[in-house]
């Protein structure tokens, strides 16, 4: 966790010894100063919500591209009583409440599921996967992947492409084709809308396996989606 409520102000750690309480769960926060990695806060007795994870740079840097009243919201399930924080939430209590969720390690399809029903209920909900290399070559495949050219569609006025995924395992690619929610991949800085079922049911040829369709937009473009902003 990345900012927490000290003297009334949200922010990050500042100093080492720092403590502060978690508005959510009420438990202590110290600060952690790490040489090689960003400040952060640490729940002594544990974080309350289960599904956090370790951040790094690329989680701040795209935080801080929202204002700091939208950076890591808790959210609570009043009938079954589960706390999460949302990374980012946008447009709280409106029509337009928008959950993005920054995911850099890898997830399971029940976790992505479980985080999509979570977050699903009262907000849109947008994924940020960041596409690396650091556990599987998920990098490599991708930029291999990528054809702009053979097979472009245009669904309500945005170019997409149909490509084929060129690792030996589809599994990463149909996972987040299966997503009930919006998914966008970053690539080295370069963020790309992918087709979801929803999406994929209006192309004009049904997807094979292996094969996904990509839509290219800036990052500011992107910011302004999860804002809401139209364009
Ligand atoms: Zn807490």
């Amino acid at each position: 966790m990345l900012y927490a409520w000290v003297d009334g102000a949200k922010r990050p750690p500042i100093a080492k010894g720092e403590r502060t309480a978690c508005r959510d769960c009420g438990g202590i926060l110290t600060a952690v100063m790490p040489v090689e990695n960003i400040a952060h806060w640490r729940h002594k007795a544990g974080d309350c919500d289960r599904w956090s994870e370790p951040e790094g740079p690329w989680h701040l840097g795209w935080k801080e591209q929202f204002e700091i009243e939208c950076r890591e919201i808790g959210l609570i399930d009043a009938a079954t009583g589960e706390r999460h924080r949302a990374d980012v939430l946008c447009q709280a209590g409106t029509p337009h409440a928008t959950v993005l969720e920054l995911q850099h390690s890898s997830i399971s399809e029940d976790e992505r599921n479980a985080r999509e029903a979570f977050y699903g209920q009262q907000h849109r909900m947008f994924w940020l996967v960041h596409i690396h290399n650091e556990n599987a070559f998920h990098g490599y495949s991708f930029k291999f992947s990528l054809d702009f050219r053979s097979r472009p569609h245009t669904i309500d006025g945005k170019n997409f492409a149909i490509m084929r995924w060129h690792g030996r395992s589809k599994q990463f690619i149909e996972k987040w084709k299966r997503a009930h929610s919006h998914v966008f991949f970053d690539c080295e800085g370069h963020i790309f809308y992918l087709a979801n079922q929803a999406v994929s049911k209006r192309l004009n040829s049904p997807l094979k396996r292996g094969e996904f369709a990509l839509c290219h937009l800036s990052r500011d473009e992107f910011v302004r989606a999860v804002k809401w902003i139209d364009a």
